[in-house]
């Protein structure tokens, strides 16, 4: 797998860095823990990638193990992987055999903003595109971005990364003399539940041009000016500094001061509105105590004691480590294969894909032995909501006045 490397003003962290210029300056020396979530996309990438340039299909490689180069996390490669990187595949190799220019895992750089009027960047700014693919006779690049987490549903309009990415797909192009004329952007995330695993948008390529020079220009150059501000909002989520981060602390000290004589009150006699406001005062104040959490064992592995805390072992995880030997060994050992195997249908959203490729549509023709059953519902922050906000000086709508300069907006989490 190519190893990323990471910038400080890369890609994926452009939502944050665009809207906490000081972000970079405090985040320095800091790293995000290892985390298994990261550890499977970048696993996922791995698989598709290598796939592609090395022609292998998938499927050979369930039950394989795949070891994150950052922590050291093994992950499992195992059959619902195998097969949402089958359908990634599927739609690169439609682009890749009509496309006039077609490039996986591309480096693109933004310098090009900057050398044009003979400058450089503050700082290197570079990220790697998943997928691009350009037709010349319809001006159009198409780029795709995988994403394997199943938490949160990535959006694609407006998307800072993405944009960053097509930015500097196009100045590549231009570069080569060719004239772009809008650009197809999409995100593949298979694991989210409910809904469409595809997001497309489709924006014309002058409005990315523009973006970059009246906004990512200007937002990277404000990161290294003295006294960058630092702004929390929704990106403090993904943000190193968060457990040494003086406005986020101050936010979650602040709105953590609630208005109820200090006895926590009955949710069934609380107004819609006073919900509304604990509930995006617990967004913030958690926000930050997951961030001391992280800090305070990687303080304790370090040798950092923290009165009445320790670090407790998880339980093992334990996996045969070769199936057939194993299975030789049970069956040896006088067990009959029934009772240590098990033959059962395949669920219904594996027989789907199965027989998505022999041409029928599921509901249509099993529709009479398929019961849908919803699993609930589950609490969600709003597209264009953001907790953040409704404590700031600025917000009139706000009962709780931080004091301090905190801006935010509202793009959609
Ligand atoms: S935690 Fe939030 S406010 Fe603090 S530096 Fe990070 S992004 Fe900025």
């Amino acid at each position: 797998m190519t190893q990323a490397a990471h910038a400080a003003l890369g890609a994926s962290g452009a939502s944050r860095w665009l809207n906490c210029p000081g972000s970079v300056k405090l985040s320095e020396g800091y790293v995000r823990a290892p985390s298994r979530f990261a550890a499977e996309g970048q696993a996922a990438h791995w698989l598709a990638e290598h796939c592609l340039l090395n022609d292998k299909a998938a499927q050979d490689f369930v039950g394989q193990d795949w070891a994150s180069p950052e922590g050291g996390l093994l992950v499992w490669i195992d059959q619902d992987m195998a097969d949402h990187i089958l359908e990634y595949l599927s739609a690169l190799g439609r682009l890749r055999e009509t496309a006039d220019d077609f490039e996986v895992e591309e480096r693109v750089t933004l310098d090009g903003l900057w050398t044009a009027s003979g400058d450089k960047p503050p700082a290197p700014m570079f990220g790697t595109l998943d997928c691009g693919a350009y037709y010349r006779n319809e001006k159009t690049l198409t780029i795709i971005d995988l994403k394997y987490g199943k938490g949160i549903a990535v959006g694609v309009e407006d998307n800072e990364q993405l944009w960053y990415y097509a930015l500097g797909k196009l100045l590549r192009l231009i570069d080569q003399g060719e004239k772009v004329l809008s650009v197809n952007i999409g995100i593949f995330q298979p694991r989210v539940q409910g809904g469409d695993p595809w997001k497309w948008s489709k924006v014309p390529a002058i409005d990315i041009l523009m973006w970059g020079v009246d906004v990512l220009k200007p937002g990277a150059e404000a990161t290294v000016k003295p006294n960058a501000p630092l702004v929390t909002g929704k990106w403090c989520q993904f943000c190193a500094a968060r457990a040494v981060c003086p406005e986020l602390a101050k936010l979650a000290v602040t709105t953590a001061q609630m208005e109820f004589d200090h006895k926590p009150p009955r949710p069934d006699t609380l107004a819609g509105d006073v919900i509304a406001n604990i509930l995006d005062r617990a967004f913030v104040i958690k926000m930050w105590l997951s961030a001391v959490q992280a800090y305070a064992s990687k303080a304790i592995e370090s040798g950092t004691e923290v009165p009445g805390w320790y670090l407790k072992e998880r339980r093992a995880q334990r996996k045969w480590t070769d199936d057939g030997e194993a299975l030789g060994a049970l069956l040896s050992a006088g067990f009959k294969k029934d009772d240590v195997t098990v033959n059962k249908l395949l669920t219904v959203a594996k027989v789907e894909k199965i027989i998505k490729k022999g041409g029928f549509d599921l509901n249509a023709t099993f529709g009479q032995v398929i019961t849908k059953t919803s699993p609930g519902t589950t609490l969600a922050v709003g597209p264009g909501h953001n907790p953040g906000s409704r404590f700031t000086p600025t917000d009139p709508g706000s009962d709780f006045d931080t004091g301090d300069d905190d801006e935010t907006d509202n793009t959609e989490f």
